[in-house]
């Protein structure tokens, strides 16, 4: 059988895909109970049970995370001496975030201008239905898969809890694999085969600075009273220089990035920046984004404008947030944080700081056969040639696979391109995406099997 008939078994399959997503869409799997009853992941998560089975895996069942959540696992062996390829997906959701912002009903997948509308339709359902559709032309053309098929599929991922990463180590064996495909990321634009390579690590730190016993009256103490936010203010602003760039003592912010490179045009409007506002720090936006360090003051507490009254505060904190490319150890930018602070603070103003959340960087494949095999697979599927991005936002979850497994490849791909507004009110996904990224799947393992 050719390769261009499972190029037409996919397209075929695009009706049934649609179905999928639209029952799978249905469920208000938001992993909070606070939002969605808990039942709404216990069926997303049974649905993804019933339909890998039916698809061809064996032994699909959900186990309990420390989390609570479940995670659904399930095996599909291939023909003996054949490589082992790990599927990711998550069938978690983030919440809706109102409603009335929605152009579509929430729960509902609609069509609109040849896009599916929904939450989770492309984060990450549109990524479940997408493997389904993978996996059902494999066994539709060829009758069987062509290399061992795993399938973990994660039911808290939006809520960043932790459940499936604390499940991984000890359930290694269960989810061994030569090569990882954690799909829940995307095209870097929409129809440009893409792979995400990088993930930027991140520290965050509070800052807490202290002056006075109580706080007290600016008219009657104002001016030689030691004022903690105007300290604060002073060595937050020393964390960027006039340009926007990032300066923090010896952490270096000079890197270059060398893949696809990010327009500034598009990073606008991307990034929803408003006309006449200008971006921050210099070099271009691929290298600002994910080669160097960012900067970030992610909270500060002092009284809100509203209900302020005339005083010099007591004490005042912040949470600094720093991102940090492959090539920077994370806890190394946390304690150069810390430092560059420490080393600002004015007044002798009483000053403490604490770890608020460190997670290293992390790089996936850029050679050996998963690579070369998937990058074929993407270019032959869209007809154009890879593209290599990184992303500024980090997924914890592959620093566990690669501490995990460290000789896989572990490569991110997915229907996610910007256009889907993922974590935003009219998330939707384009279904050619969907196809293209099914069919390359199905080309990956097919051609990786055969590469061994
Ligand atoms: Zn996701």
């Amino acid at each position: 059988m050719s390769e261009d008939t499972l190029r037409d078994t996919v397209a075929s399959l695009m009706g049934r895909a649609r179905a999928d997503l639209t029952e799978l869409v249905s469920f208000r799997s938001v992993a909070d109970a606070k939002i969605a009853p808990p039942e709404e992941c216990a069926k997303a998560a049974q649905w993804v049970i019933d339909k890998f089975t039916e698809a061809g895996l064996r032994d699909v069942q959900g186990s309990p995370t420390p989390d609570g959540s479940l995670a659904v696992h399930g095996h599909a062996p291939g023909p003996a001496g054949s490589p082992t390829v790990l599927l990711y997906a998550h069938y978690d959701v983030q919440p809706p975030l109102g409603d009335d912002a929605w152009a579509t009903p929430v729960w509902e997948l609609t069509e609109k201008d040849g896009r599916w509308y929904g939450r989770g339709a492309a984060d990450c359902k549109g990524n479940i239905v997408m493997h389904l559709t993978a996996l059902r032309a494999l066994r539709q053309v060829y009758g069987e898969f062509p290399c061992t098929v795993k399938l973990i599929c994660e039911g808290s991922e939006e809520q960043g809890t932790g459940g499936l990463e604390e499940f991984v180590p000890p359930n290694a064996d269960l989810l061994r694999a030569d090569a990882i495909l954690v799909v829940d990321t995307g095209n870097f634009a929409q129809g440009v085969p893409t792979l995400t390579t990088t993930l930027r690590g991140m520290t965050a730190v509070d800052v807490t600075l202290t002056a006075l016993g109580s706080a007290m009256h600016s008219g009657m103490f104002g001016g030689p009273a030691p004022d903690p936010v105007a300290g604060l203010i002073m060595m937050l602003a020393s964390l960027h220089d006039e340009r926007g760039n990032t300066t923090i003592d010896g952490l270096n912010a000079t890197q270059r990035w060398n893949g696809v490179d990010y327009p500034e045009a598009q990073f606008r409007v991307d990034a929803n920046v408003l006309d006449g506002v200008e971006l921050m720090g210099e070099g271009s936006v691929a290298d600002r984004l994910w080669a160097r360090p960012t900067a970030t003051v992610l909270g500060i507490d002092i009284p809100p404008v509203i209900g302020s009254t005339a005083a010099v505060q007591a004490s005042t904190a912040a949470r600094v947030s720093v991102r940090v490319p492959p090539g920077t150890n994370a806890r190394q930018a946390r304690d150069a944080l810390i430092a560059h602070l420490r080393a600002r603070v004015p007044w002798g103003l009483r000053c403490e700081f604490a770890d608020a959340g460190t997670g290293e960087p992390f790089i996936g494949s850029l050679n050996g056969p998963a690579f070369d095999a998937m990058k074929a697979a993407l270019e032959d599927a869209y007809g154009r040639p890879l593209a290599t991005a990184g992303q500024g936002g980090s997924i914890p979850l592959c620093g566990v696979f690669a501490e995990t497994f460290p000789d896989a490849e572990i490569m991110l791909l997915g229907v996610e391109e910007p256009k889907c507004l993922i974590h935003a009110p009219n998330e939707s996904v384009n279904p050619a995406e969907i196809e293209h990224t099914a069919l390359a799947e199905a080309l990956f393992l097919k051609r990786y099997a055969e590469s061994r």
